[in-house]
């Protein structure tokens, strides 16, 4: 594995872990932290929830254990039950995380149990019954357990949903969500996935995360990816206007969400949307939550298609059929952004998101791509050509080049030859002072 190759190197000793940690990492071999161990490892010590995109192979294993294990070590055992939970679709990697685990605390006095089906249940309801401090269990057989009440989560201090993407291709989307509702509320949360770009990892971000950060890895070089992403640049607000309506009229979806940065956009586009014969309807923040339950109502029962909305009023929106997201706005960061796309796809079926940019929001989008380490697809409307074809030169970032220091446009001669003229011809006629008692030339 490439240990490191941020601009930063960190060493472990550097992330300020607890000594019998550096011990065991010392005896495992690891020298360096690898990237997603870099950039999660001091987020989690903060005790700050978080949502990571890393792959199987990144060290995302160590990087949600060693600062879990860290904190259990920093505060003392207080109260009864599981202090930390670590959930995971397989019993085989439940089993290798485990096994990591046990490596990690070997300088401790922490203990490590693992819950997965198949296995005695006896032995497991006893270890739960006995102190454990750490768990690691895939999700079917914590309910089975809690089932008969033998769990206790009530006091647990971190919840870890290790390859939430499988977990919930896999169906355990309930599970999962019924198991996080009996864990203390006032834990820390750690979400790990292949790709961010997942609806049903956002959604269950939305639910189980509070306040969270974001880190993006992995290159998302993988199968999870069920949203197609596109963009479309727009010379202004009237060109994206006419390209919000061609979209709306010519693809093909059951349901579409489109997003606008403010209220006022979002009420000034459903006129002209409306004028075009579409179902539409606007959300957000500042209509009373009687209208907001009437319109989501409609939405959700098909009457309109086309549900315009502010990100804040769509968190948390969770409609099945919306297979096409258009933004409007480009969003103001990769956090908006993925939660706006995440609205979009179902598990099983494929979701459409396409960004309408114009050049002032050409170095958002970018920037958005490379947080995600993804490159969206451009798409020419040619029945709406505009005048603006993107940045005409690139930095390696993707950025537009030279933007800044380009001189203002001269104004062209004739307009002054134009003013003279007018000038000549009103000889005569009583013009408006200015304040200075001078007239005042056309602007
Ligand atoms: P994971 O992505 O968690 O499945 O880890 C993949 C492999 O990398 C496991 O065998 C880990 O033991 C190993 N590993 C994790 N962190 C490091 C590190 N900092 N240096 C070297 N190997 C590591």
């Amino acid at each position: 594995m490439q240990p490191n190759s941020t601009d930063t190197p960190l060493t472990f000793s550097s992330l300020s872990l607890a000594e019998p940690l550096l011990l065991a990492i010392q005896k495992m071999g690891y020298e360096q932290p690898t990237p997603v161990q870099q950039k999660s490892i001091p987020l989690i010590l903060e005790h700050k929830d978080l949502l990571v995109s890393a792959e199987t192979g990144s060290g995302k294993t160590a990087a949600f254990l060693l600062p879990t294990l860290d904190h259990l070590l920093t505060l003392p055992l207080q109260k009864s039950g599981t202090r930390a939970l670590i959930l995971a679709p397989t019993r085989e990697l439940a089993q290798q995380i485990f096994k990591q685990c046990q490596q990690l605390i070997e300088f401790t006095d922490l203990t490590v149990g693992i819950i997965t089906g198949g296995d005695d249940f006896r032995l497991q309801k006893n270890m739960l019954q006995r102190h454990t401090d750490v768990v690691i269990a895939t999700p079917g057989r914590v309910l089975e357990l809690m089932e008969q009440e033998i769990p206790n989560f009530e006091n647990l201090e971190v919840l870890v949903l290790d390859e939430a993407d499988r977990m919930l291709d896999m169906g355990f989307s309930e599970d999962v969500l019924n198991i996080a509702g009996h864990c203390n509320p006032l834990r820390q949360t750690l979400l790990f996935s292949a790709t961010l770009t997942h609806f049903g990892v956002i959604k269950m971000a939305d639910k189980v995360l509070k306040n969270h950060d974001v880190v993006a890895l992995n290159t998302l070089h993988d199968g999870h990816r069920n949203i197609e992403q596109q963009y479309v640049v727009a010379d202004d607000n009237d060109h994206k206007k006419k390209l919000l309506a061609w979209l709306l009229l010519n693809e093909t979806y059951d349901k579409a969400l489109v997003f606008t940065n403010s209220r006022l956009l979002a009420d000034e586009l459903r006129g002209p949307l409306r004028g075009q014969k579409l179902r539409v309807g606007v959300l957000h923040g500042e209509m009373d939550q009687k209208d907001r339950n009437r319109m989501m109502d409609l939405y959700r029962n098909g009457e309109i298609k086309v549900l315009i909305a502010t990100d804040l009023a769509a968190r948390g929106l969770d409609i099945r059929g919306i297979n096409l997201v258009i933004n409007f706005d480009v969003p103001r960061n990769g956090i908006n952004y993925i939660h706006r796309i995440g609205r979009t796809g179902r598990i099983d079926e494929l979701g459409l998101t396409i960004a309408l940019v114009k050049s002032s929001e050409w170095n958002l989008i970018s920037g958005i791509q490379r947080f995600l380490k993804q490159t969206f697809k451009r798409r020419n409307i040619k029945e709406l050509e505009g005048k603006y074809k993107g940045p005409k030169k690139l930095k390696a970032s993707g950025k537009a080049a030279g933007i800044k220091n380009k001189a203002p446009e001269k104004k062209p001669e004739k307009e002054k030859i134009k003013v003279r003229h007018r000038d000549q011809k009103n000889i005569g006629k009583r013009r408006a002072p200015s304040k200075d008692g001078d007239t005042q030339a056309p602007k």
